[in-house]
């Protein structure tokens, strides 16, 4: 309780406006955390963005081949920070919750040193991004009320009113990186915040024009009002209303694209039932995830703390304060993943069992409306269920919120 009492604090004055230094004892020594520094103006962030970088990896790599090399080699990063606070990751924590955003000049030389220096550039810029790919130039209509504020998000549990969602200067980026001599296209890989999306249609047009390539990723990561009220994501009429624009512009531009939606397993306040809902509404909308991610605690994170103290430090930390519900152990944490890859026959055992153990024996079929089948292809399902062999452990392959892969 302690922890998530702490976890409340850390995050309540996180704000470089208005945050005090914190104290924790330790025995007989203190800890001092200092408040956040303030952010970098956009003149400070061009120099750091501007030293003499090689572009290169370290010597030391040699030939190797590096896939996060790979997937910044051609990238520029427009902004830092964001102000989504979703509870499962702790960039606000450290990049903070005032975006910091570079000077479009600044970013068109960068995108030009790339296509003079980068070996191997064929004129794809492949992400004009940060944290977030859309909240460049976004911030508090008011700097005093901006200092003043201790909301853990600018867009949860709807967009504040203070807030500026103006995509205007996001575009006109995008037109000039794109009109830079040289330059075939320009990819938009970060993640795009659809309910500050919706705001701007303007920008899903742009965005579905020009830069996708047939297949955009974004993150509901959840399908519940449980589990999305404990991430702070927006609900699934949101995705909705962006998924229409998107079809609507991507139709206008005659282009075939989809969206990839993104989902969390395990994540604290996600019961069995959640997961169940979520792998029916997977299949009926014809989804087949190849990679999904399981929660894992992170440092700072309030889902962290959530997963650890079982109690909700979104609200007052008191004896009575709602208990979260968190799926833990290996079978839970498996079955779990298993919903969101229905598709996988390894999977049917263990989501047979699953199924009869919730009452919904009416899933397992072979018909259209069923989640899984009734019969096992040779040489799958070996991976173990309760009552059967050891469960194999498989590997996550994630990526963060802002669409980088995990090292
Ligand atoms: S008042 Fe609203 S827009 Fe301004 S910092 Fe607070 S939450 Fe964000």
């Amino acid at each position: 309780m302690l922890y998530a009492h702490a976890s409340r604090v850390l995050h309540i004055e996180s704000n470089p406006g208005n945050a005090r230094a914190l104290v924790q004892r330790h025995q007989q020594q203190d800890v001092w955390i200092n408040p956040p520094p303030l952010p970098l103006s956009t003149r400070e962030l061009d120099a750091v963005y501007e030293l003499p970088y090689t572009r290169q990896p370290h010597p030391v790599y040699g030939e190797a081949k590096i896939p996060a090399y790979e997937m910044i080699r051609f990238s520029v990063a427009i902004q830092r920070g964001c102000f989504g606070g979703c509870t499962f990751c702790s960039i606000t924590e450290h990049e903070g919750r005032i975006i910091q955003s570079r000077s479009e000049a600044s970013i068109l030389r960068e995108v030009e040193e790339i296509r003079d220096r980068v070996p191997g550039f064929t004129g794809v810029i492949s992400d004009l991004g940060g944290p977030t790919a859309n909240m460049y130039r976004l911030a508090c209509k008011s700097k005093s009320i901006e200092a003043a504020c201790r909301r853990p998000s600018c867009v949860y549990p709807g967009i504040c009113p203070n807030l500026n969602t103006d995509h205007k200067p996001l575009i006109n980026l995008y037109r000039k990186a794109r009109a830079v001599p040289g330059v075939k296209k320009v990819l938009i890989a970060s993640g795009v915040r659809y309910d500050l999306a919706n705001e701007a249609p303007d920008y899903i047009r742009e965005l579905a024009t020009h830069h996708t390539g047939g297949y955009l990723k974004i993150a509901p990561e959840a399908l519940s009002d449980g589990p999305l009220s404990k991430m702070m994501k927006p609900g699934m009429d949101t995705y909705y209303r962006f998924k229409a624009l998107f079809d609507q512009f991507s139709a206008e531009a005659g282009k075939e694209q989809y969206l990839i939606p993104y989902f969390i397993a395990a994540h604290p306040g996600t019961t069995d039932e959640d997961m169940l809902t979520l792998a029916v509404w997977l299949k009926a909308n014809g989804f087949r995830a190849d990679q999904v991610q399981a929660f894992l605690p992170g440092p700072m994170a309030t889902a962290t703390a959530m997963y650890h103290s079982g109690v909700n430090p979104l609200r007052k930390v008191t004896r009575n304060s709602e208990p979260v519900y968190v799926p833990k152990g290996a079978r839970q944490r498996r079955l779990h993943k298993a919903f969101l890859r229905y598709h996988d026959a390894n999977n049917w055992p263990l989501l047979r069992e699953a199924l009869r153990d919730m009452g919904r024996e009416d899933l397992i079929g072979n018909g259209k409306r069923h989640l899984i089948p009734t019969y096992q292809p040779a040489g799958t399902g070996g991976a173990g269920t309760r009552r059967g062999k050891p469960f194999r452990t498989q590997h996550v392959r994630g990526k963060s919120r802002s669409g980088k892969k995990y090292s």
